[in-house]
């Protein structure tokens, strides 16, 4: 099984839609190292997966004019997480929850870390090196990349989280002071404006950029939409008719950017 799909977009489009955490399969190996039984691993899924995301990214894709190329993690985040730092640079670190979580949702143990450098030599580092490629292969082609980071986020934090003071708006932008344009956070907020109230970097800060061009590359630029998701889904996670407004809300973002 591979760890993930890149779906082609348009040659000229300049756009990748990132869906990291939308996915719950675990490969059985892994599921072994995973110290919780089958009830426990749907709830520990049902809280931390982006549920539908993979939808929203697909749906918007296929109406954005300009077709994304999108990038979709196949594997749970509890297998490893692609959007953390695989290093002593990662804040969640302190709470379990690197590269490799070792605790679950309510801060228990949720696996031994023996197979630590295994999930990062088999999962982690592939992962990153295809997106890696991938944003080389836009900036070859059009000298610019933008990554829209899609996530979404329960309405209420889960007990091991490390925001629990932040506020929790139908969507949070976040934004990195060196690859988010102004201009792209306002476009960004223009078209999720009528879905509901928009904070930037809460209760979620930052967008994912490849480690290569962190920080070092302005021509990549990034935004991540969390978006919250009792706007889009119920309370078991069945998608609303709200999933059609985030789609909207997505399509027109890559609309405004692929001009
Ligand atoms: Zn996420």
């Amino acid at each position: 099984m591979s760890s993930f799909k890149i779906i082609p977009g348009d040659p000229d489009s300049h756009v990748i839609l990132h869906v990291p955490h939308s996915s719950r399969e675990i490969p059985s190996r892994v599921r072994t190292g995973i110290l919780l039984d089958d009830a426990q691993l749907k709830l520990e899924l049902d809280e931390m997966t982006d549920s539908h995301t993979d939808q929203l990214a697909y749906e918007s894709a296929k109406i954005a004019g300009k077709q994304p190329w999108i990038f979709i993690n196949e594997l749970s985040r509890l297998v490893i997480d692609p959007e953390r730092f695989p290093d002593d640079r990662e804040a969640m670190n302190s709470v379990g929850m690197g590269a490799v979580y070792h605790k679950n949702s309510h801060g228990l143990k949720l696996r031994t870390s023996e197979f630590d450098q295994e999930l990062l030599d088999k999962y982690f580092h592939p992962y990153a090196l295809a997106i890696e490629a991938l944003v080389n292969e836009r900036l070859l082609a059009l000298n610019r990349c933008l990554i829209i980071d899609v996530h979404s986020y329960r309405p209420i934090a889960h007990a091991n989280s490390m925001n629990k003071d932040d506020l929790r708006p139908a969507i949070c932008i976040g934004t990195d002071p060196f690859h988010t344009s102004r201009s792209l956070y306002e476009s960004a907020r223009s078209a999720f404006a009528f879905i509901g109230d928009i904070v930037e970097n809460q209760p979620y800060s930052g967008t994912y950029v490849p480690l290569k061009h962190y920080e070092k590359d302005a021509r990549v630029e990034a935004i991540m939409m969390e978006i919250r998701a009792d706007t889009f889904l119920d309370d078991v996670l069945t998608p609303t008719c709200g999933l059609a407004q985030i789609v909207a809300g997505l399509q027109q973002l890559v609309r405004s950017a692929s001009t």
